[in-house]
């Protein structure tokens, strides 16, 4: 591994543009911000920087495409058609997609990778669902009732930064699927893959103006979308704080929400664990993806009598774990995506010494990597939940561990969050693993596995991690409105309200 900047990929844009009604368009006032690479820092394509009236024209396009457009009116067959089409563009671009978002994240190249691989599989598996959909009936002898599904309207989507490229297709997929039109807002730190979709889009066929997107920072484009009367639903992936605040706004206009937003997950080592395999889900648990996880495992709580040596093996993996340029086979920890996020980061490993945690691994910027936002895999024992490292989610490679009792203890502890998204066991008793999984309070827990997820499970957490799922059918019944037609088999005794002799 060398200390050079990462290869710029070729062909980068100058200036990334909106795109609306699909056509590619700069904001409607001219303004732009720049964007950067995470392992130099330095700026590398101008981005437009929507505000209220570029997402104006954007839902205009939308609304438009929704109410007279063939999307919403389409056979589920057809529209699966152009999902798969969809689907094969990613694929087509996978290397190219997973240079872009190596080099626009900082995420390590091999795990960009999935990332393309994933968001194609995301589009393939919606069109499947929608073909597979059936609508309920409801039959009694007086009456048959039956459900169908409408696509509720322009969706608004707003995604975080840390997969980006993924995330965006875990919305998009199941809201072109439903028969939605949208109006994507990605997040501005990261928009370069995103600027793959119009093209990927169009080839597919999907008609214009059923995708739309605007670039642009939080507060006034994302909030300029979540405010439009004309945009009946937001699904928005990001921090608990900013999800708070879109609840708030999106209150006046009743949308319908999908909150997926931070976690702080725990993850249990019992004594009788497997503690090769317990060690090696732990570190991917939380330095994958940079540590920049919504799911990692950051609090390790380990059986006290294993704890002593879970904590040595942890630190010395941790300390060989390869922190290197995003764009290098075989760094497992690349560039932190913006140096905002890294200053916080570092924040966090000053919060840790400071209240009295014991440093077991990294701390510091590597030697070999003077520039950019990088950060060695870096340890805490003997952590508390008192400690801020303890209780607030970091989004960065810094694990949190700490030794529990008993079982009762483990749970107390694994709960002891605002957080409920997810939990990872580590046990071989099956009985106790079970109990502990359902005792944790948290949407997914996964039971001596890492985070594998199958397309068809929910997705989501409760508590500050969110409201409502996403995944499988709980994406179509966000996106799409069910109503009930009912109707009478034979003759309905209706009360004959004014037909009482007057005396
Ligand atoms: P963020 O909340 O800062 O931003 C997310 C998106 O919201 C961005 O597009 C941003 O521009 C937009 N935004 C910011 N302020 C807004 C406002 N007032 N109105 C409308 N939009 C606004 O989050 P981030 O820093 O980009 O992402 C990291 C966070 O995302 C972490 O907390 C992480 O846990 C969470 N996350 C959650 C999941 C999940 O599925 N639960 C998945 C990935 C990431």
């Amino acid at each position: 591994m060398t200390a050079a900047a990462p290869r710029t990929p070729a062909d980068l844009p100058k200036l990334i543009r909106h795109y609306i009604a699909g056509v590619h368009v700069e904001s409607a006032d001219g303004r732009t911000f720049a964007n950067a690479d995470p392992a130099t820092n330095r700026p590398y394509c101008e981005v437009a920087a929507g505000g209220r009236r570029d997402v104006e024209a954007a839902v205009a396009a939308a609304g438009e495409a929704f109410a007279r457009g063939p999307w919403p009116r389409m056979s589920a067959r057809e529209r699966g058609r152009v999902l798969c089409r969809i689907a094969e563009g990613i694929e087509a671009r996978e290397e190219r997609l997973a240079e872009l978002e190596s080099f626009d994240t900082g995420l390590p190249i091999t795990q960009a990778r999935g990332q393309a691989r994933r968001a194609a599989e995301n589009f393939r598996y919606f069109a499947d669902v929608i073909n597979a959909l059936h609508e309920a009936a409801f039959r009694t002898s007086a009456q048959v009732g039956y459900v169908i599904r409408k696509p509720v309207g322009v969706a608004g989507l707003i995604t975080p930064w840390n997969t980006p490229f993924m995330l965006e297709s875990w919305k998009l997929a199941p809201a072109l699927a439903a028969g939605c039109a949208v109006v994507l807002k990605p997040a501005e730190f990261t928009p370069l893959s995103a600027s793959m979709w119009p093209r990927i889009m169009a080839e597919a066929g999907l008609p214009a103006g059923v995708f739309n997107m605007v670039h642009g920072l939080g507060e006034t484009a994302g909030a300029a979308l979540v405010e439009h009367p004309d945009v009946p639903l937001i699904s928005f992936t990001g921090e608990t704080a900013t999800g708070r605040g879109i609840m708030r706004a999106a209150a006046e206009g009743l949308k319908g929400l999908s909150m997926e937003l931070g976690g702080k997950s725990p993850c249990v080592v019992f004594a009788d664990a497997d503690l090769g395999a317990a060690v090696d889900g732990a570190l991917f648990g939380v330095y994958s993806l940079n540590g920049e996880r919504c799911t990692a495992g950051s609090r390790i709580l380990v059986e006290e009598s294993v704890y002593p040596e879970f904590v040595a093996r942890f630190a010395e993996r941790a300390d060989r774990t390869r922190v290197g340029r995003p764009d290098d086979p075989a760094t497992e920890i690349g560039a932190l995506v913006h140096p905002e996020h890294y200053e916080r980061v570092l924040g966090y490993v000053a919060a840790g010494r400071k209240q009295g945690a014991r440093l077991v691994a990294g701390g510091e910027r590597p030697a070999h990597l003077p520039d950019g936002n990088y950060l060695a895999a870096t340890a805490f024992a003997d952590v508390t939940p008192d400690m801020r490292i303890w209780r607030e989610e970091i989004f960065g490679p810094i694990a949190a561990i700490a030794p529990f009792r008993d079982e009762e203890d483990a749970v107390r502890l694994a709960n002891d969050t605002p957080y409920g998204l997810a939990g990872y066991v580590w046990t071989t008793d099956l009985a106790r693993g079970h109990r502990v999984a359902q005792a944790i309070d948290a949407g997914m827990v996964w039971l001596n596995s890492h985070n594998v997820r199958d397309l068809r499970t929910p997705f989501g957490g409760g508590k500050a991690s969110g409201v409502g799922r996403e995944g499988g059918e709980s994406s179509i019944d966000f996106y799409t409105e069910r109503q009930l037609v009912s109707v009478a088999l034979g003759d309905t005794k209706v009360p004959r309200f004014g037909s009482a002799d007057d005396d």
